[in-house]
């Protein structure tokens, strides 16, 4: 048995613990008897060690018992979006190479025929909880992928098969062994002081690391408890904490952007150790204004799919946070190299390269990175920053997002940084635009804080010369487009890809 799989079994030992929310409390006794059912049902539909299981569910119950059977079972779990339409799905099947699926059964109305088509038939139901609506059915190929040798020890074996968001280009498979996720979750545990005492509130989807590894497996690896939600309902937000006695919440930046502007019941605060934001920079002026209005401190953390979660971490009080800053790498390498892979010194800017036992080597179906003679292992991120002399970590932007004018370097995050400080703008996002002149140019695009009624004309003029007093001429964005939204992920991330075809004008 894994180390992970050894903790399963001693966090879930007290049947009569309460575990879950979703819509009532599971107990401990309920998540083992359904997960022994599922595991039963998915030996007997043909599941061996080793075989991919897509998991295509909603936040839910019946996700956190199809998770901990696929792991506990020794399947790789593949957590996909459950909201997929047909041709999205069609295409992750054969991505994931999946043997089975885990499913709602309204499943079979949005991709039956694609089930059908790729000879899949349906298998048994299990029943968790028929009025919640806690049913999975699984779905079964008749002619499996070829099963991998496995090799090496409980740790070395894969657990899950994650894509990372396909920000910057076609999302890269990152298979996570249970070594890498024990890594990993250690890491959380250990940086926010989790214990059995914490609640978490789980709005960020399972099917990304985020909500999978720091929400999920950190919260039952440590014997706490968890409220789940679908996703983000604003309207929800305060209540169930106050009604939970919730200690923390993973959020991305978007989110806290919306909580920044409502009230919190006072009673509501009274657990809130922390709430903690990743995924995408965060406007240092949304944290002070968290902070400010609610007394509950922001921690900025730092993480990727290749690192199971989290990279870096800023700490909880007393510890100092940094306003703009991820704060310190935790359990783990991370080095700043310049374009050679040499370490630059602090505040010097380059690439980010991280190693630890939660990193992988490598992406599935690509050669590992070169070693640069740092030995093997090296991991680089993309992503730009530099380090202080505390060892605290900025980041900058993204290497593939640079934008080249006439040969100078410019960083879309310089710019967005700017025009977010304006009391006008909810968010940005830069992008670089070819032009004839001078190869590439930036075009912002921003959403205004109230877009109803906005006169786009006024604002674009207002933040041309705020842009003229804050950043020299050839940062300065060619165009500023005014929008009413911009194309996000499901953790809110900023697709730059659709917003580089998109043609550049106000869209209120
Ligand atoms: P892809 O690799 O497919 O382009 P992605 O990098 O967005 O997509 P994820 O693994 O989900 O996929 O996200 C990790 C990335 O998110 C990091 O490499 C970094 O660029 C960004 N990120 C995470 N946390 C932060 C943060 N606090 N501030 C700025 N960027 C962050
Ligand atoms: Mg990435």
């Amino acid at each position: 048995m894994s180390r992970l799989q050894i903790a399963f079994a001693r966090a879930l030992a007290d049947s009569a613990r309460s575990v879950v929310w979703d819509g009532r409390w599971y107990t401990c006794g309920e998540v083992r008897a359904h997960v022994q059912e599922l595991r039963e049902q998915l030996s007997a539909a043909g599941v061996r060690p080793g075989h991919r299981v897509m998991v295509a569910l909603p936040n839910s119950y019946a996700f956190v018992v199809s998770y901990l059977a696929c792991l506990e079972h020794g399947a790789v779990c593949v957590p996909a979006n459950s909201d997929m339409p047909a041709g999205e799905f069609e295409r992750a099947l054969a991505r994931y190479r999946a043997d089975h699926g885990i499913v709602a059964p309204s499943a079979g109305e949005r991709w039956g025929e694609v089930l059908r088509g790729h000879l899949f038939h349906c298998g048994p139901s299990v029943e968790m909880d028929a009025e919640r609506g806690q049913v999975v059915q699984i779905w079964q190929r008749s002619s499996g992928y070829a099963l991998e040798a496995r090799q090496g020890t409980s740790e070395q074996q894969p657990a899950v098969l994650m894509f990372t968001s396909g920000t910057t280009g076609e999302p890269k498979g990152v298979l996570l062994t249970h070594g890498h996720l024990w890594a990993a979750v250690q890491n959380v545990i250990q940086s926010h002081a989790l214990t059995a005492a914490d609640v978490a509130y789980c709005i960020l989807p399972l099917f990304h690391i985020n909500g999978q590894v720091i929400v999920l497996l950190s919260t039952i690896v440590s014997g706490g408890r968890i409220v789940m939600r679908d996703k983000f309902h604003a309207s929800l937000f305060w209540d169930d904490i106050h009604c939970h006695g919730v200690t923390w919440v993973s959020c991305v930046p978007t989110i806290l952007s919306i909580v920044a502007k409502r009230q919190a019941p006072k009673e509501a605060l009274g657990t809130l150790r922390f709430l903690r934001s990743a995924s995408a920079p965060l406007t240092p002026a949304v944290a002070a204004r968290i902070e400010a209005a609610f007394g509950v401190p922001v921690i900025e953390a730092y993480g990727m799919t290749e690192a199971a979660g989290q990279i870096c971490t800023n700490p909880l009080p007393p510890g100092t946070r940094k306003p703009g800053s991820v704060g310190k790498p935790v359990g783990m390498s991370l080095v700043i190299v310049d374009a050679e892979r040499k370490p630059v010194a602090p505040y010097e800017l380059g690439e980010i390269a991280i190693r630890g036992d939660n990193v992988i080597h490598h992406y599935v179906g690509m050669e590992p990175a070169p070693d640069y003679g740092y030995g093997p292992g090296w991991i680089y991120t993309g992503d730009l920053g530099y380090m202080d002399e505390d060892g605290y970590v900025y980041i900058t932007g993204r290497a593939k997002e640079m934008i080249n004018r006439a040969g100078e370097k410019i960083s879309p995050r310089e710019i967005e940084d700017v025009l977010n400080a304006h009391e006008a703008v909810a968010r940005s996002a830069v992008v670089g635009l070819p032009d004839p002149l001078y190869g590439e140019r930036a075009v912002a695009w921003v959403v205004p804080e109230e877009p109803d009624g906005v006169d786009a004309d006024a604002l674009r003029a207002e933040l041309e010369s705020f842009c003229a007093a804050h950043l020299a001429k050839p940062k300065r964005p060619s165009q500023i487009v005014i929008a009413g939204s911009l194309p996000v992920n499901a953790t809110g991330k900023v697709q730059k890809h659709v917003l580089r075809n998109l043609e550049p004008r106000d869209r209120l």
